[in-house]
């Protein structure tokens, strides 16, 4: 039940109110508005557009079920129009971390602000309004091209689709196929590449034009070549806006203004690539032991070709 939950509170954060009236989602949506998962609080005012930061003031976070917490007293300033890279190990809390952001969750103890505003006390939808987020595997639904863009703002015209897509560098792939923007998506988006899907999830996170860009893992699981030139493409994205990237490839967060890196719930180091590789902390080994599999990666595939 919370798996399901959880994945579809993903989904939803796109899905605008016309198509969240289906009899289906709006079960769904009844599960999202369950006290647990942070409804609004009565006369709650909108959350005003972020100009400072977003802060996780002594955070301590559990599942349920769960023994120990993820977040442990977590204390974190995150500044405005900085791309920051949330790195740590496998279960460190990555993921938490952007879903406390999004109040998919919300802290056990501790606060996490928008420019001193705890987010608890703001509307839900201007919360979600302010943000977008690109998963690693996004949902594309069985409609056109157009439409499933369209789903990041709801009533967005067709030239504001156009411009999220020429941004997302995925425009004139669009225009090479035959039906174009009405180019219809098979349901599990069979009839584009996982690079080109992403780039649709990336112009629907862009239609939005949010202030908040989250990133979740959303290029990990390309291949290196697709996964670079995605990565560019973010990086212009990001002028204007503030932008958290969690991942565990570490290629991909060497330009980044900050890197954070997270350990036993707690943030543990932060700095460029350069402060911390010279460091020789945890995000030194995490490299180190990165690059080595790397290489041994490249040596299996050598020993294969002598075959
Ligand atoms: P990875 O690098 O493997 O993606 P991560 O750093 O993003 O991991 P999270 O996904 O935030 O880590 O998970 C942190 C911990 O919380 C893990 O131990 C995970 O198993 C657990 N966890 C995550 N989601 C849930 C959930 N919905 N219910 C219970 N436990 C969860």
């Amino acid at each position: 039940f919370w798996e399901v939950s959880y994945n579809i509170a993903h989904v939803m954060h796109f899905i605008p109110v016309s198509i969240s009236s289906a009899a289906a989602v709006r079960h769904i949506q009844e599960l999202l508005d369950e006290p647990t998962r942070g409804a609004d609080r009565p006369g709650a005012p909108d959350l005003p557009r972020i100009s400072h930061d977003i802060s996780f003031e002594r955070v301590t976070f559990q599942y349920d079920g769960s023994e120990t917490p993820v977040l442990d007293g977590l204390s974190l300033k995150l500044d405005v129009g900085k791309t920051i890279a949330i790195v740590g190990p496998s279960g460190s809390g990555k993921s938490t971390l952007l879903n406390l952001i999004l109040r998919l969750y919300v802290p056990d103890e501790g606060r996490v602000t928008i420019d001193g505003v705890d987010i608890r006390k703001v509307t839900r939808e201007s919360l979600r309004q302010s943000m977008a987020v690109v998963f690693q595997e996004n949902m594309l639904f069985n409609m056109s091209i157009r439409e499933n863009i369209r789903l990041g703002k709801e009533g967005a015209t067709d030239k504001e689709v156009e411009e999220a897509a020429r941004k997302a560098e995925i425009h004139r792939y669009i225009m090479s196929l035959p039906q174009k923007y009405d180019t219809q998506v098979g349901e599990r988006g069979d009839t584009l590449s996982g690079g080109q899907r992403q780039r649709v999830a990336i112009a629907r996170a862009i239609v939005r034009d949010p202030s908040i860009l989250l990133l979740d893992e959303a290029t990990s699981a390309l291949d290196q070549t697709t996964e670079a030139a995605i990565n560019k493409t973010l990086m212009k994205l990001a002028r204007g806006r503030t932008m958290l990237f969690s991942t565990h490839r570490l290629t991909s967060v060497v330009d980044m203004d900050e890197i954070i890196v997270i350990s036993g719930g707690k943030a543990i180091e932060r700095g460029t690539h350069n402060e911390l590789s010279a460091k020789g902390g945890m995000y030194r080994q995490l490299w180190d032991d990165q690059s080595l599999k790397q290489h041994q990666a490249a040596d299996d595939d050598d020993e294969e070709d002598d075959d």
